[in-house]
């Protein structure tokens, strides 16, 4: 049985006033992700999250005094309480009774990485006629969702494509491979934990450990592991890019 307890509406935005009405009572039957949404599902519909750029989700004992920041609660039986933090209040909560998919924040995403709907047909297709980098390209979240810069950069060296290349100049075989390589990547990060920038722990307060596997991702100056070259760095769009110039064309 859930109970709610929202201290401060303002996150990206507003919650909506009938939103304690609306999940009071109900139980969870399950959760999902579809993109960096997290899907909660109630009897009568799903809660969408998102955690913005510092939000967390923590489960507490239901006797553990909020503190700043600590924006909602939902109050689970059991003596638990699921709490969200957010010192930068980019993160969001909606509540639909409708099918989450069709919600206006989810209904246009692209495919999963990991699912069948991403494979080297579709990424060859959506190359065609684009002569942006590749790498921004794999990075578009109207392409596909959830490829971040160490992942795309990590990805092309396994594919053995140069981040620059212009994306419609992608062969298909060089597109099966990269939609293979970024389907190892996230498969291999998601085992090892991630790779822990900064802060960011797991829910058991681990780090991940997917940056001993890395590459190039900030490996500049240092040799690469496949040719012993040394892995260079530019910038591309907002972001630092890794790559090696012998095994990457
Ligand atoms: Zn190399």
């Amino acid at each position: 049985m859930a109970d709610v307890v929202v201290r401060e509406r303002r996150l990206r935005w507003p919650i909506a006033a009938d939103f304690e009405a609306a999940i009071r009572g109900q139980t969870v039957r399950g959760i999902d992700r579809r993109a960096k949404y997290i899907l909660i599902r109630f009897d009568t519909g799903t809660l969408i999250l998102h955690l913005g750029m510092s939000g967390s989700l923590r489960l507490v004992k239901a006797d553990t005094p909020p503190r700043i920041h600590d924006h909602w609660d939902i109050r689970m039986d059991g003596g638990w309480i699921l709490r969200f933090h957010d010192p930068r209040r980019f993160g969001s909560l909606h509540w639909t009774e409708a099918d989450p998919a069709l919600h206006p924040l989810l209904a246009k995403l692209a495919p999963e990485p990991l699912s069948r709907a991403f494979d080297g047909e579709y990424l060859h297709r959506m190359t065609r006629k684009r002569s942006v980098a590749i790498k921004h390209l794999i990075m578009n979240s109207q392409v596909v969702v959830g490829v971040g810069n160490i992942y795309a950069s990590e990805a092309l060296f396994r594919a053995r494509v140069s981040p620059r290349r212009a994306a419609r100049r992608l062969t298909r075989q060089e597109a099966r491979a990269l939609a293979q390589a970024i389907k190892d990547v996230l498969g291999e990060a998601i085992k090892t934990g991630g790779t822990t920038l900064r802060d960011y722990v797991n829910a058991d307060g681990a780090q991940g450990f997917f940056r001993q596997k890395l590459f190039v991702y900030e490996r500049a100056g240092e040799a690469c592991r496949v040719c012993r070259s040394a892995v260079k760095q530019f910038a591309q769009g907002q972001r630092s890019t890794y790559w090696c110039s012998t095994c990457q064309r």
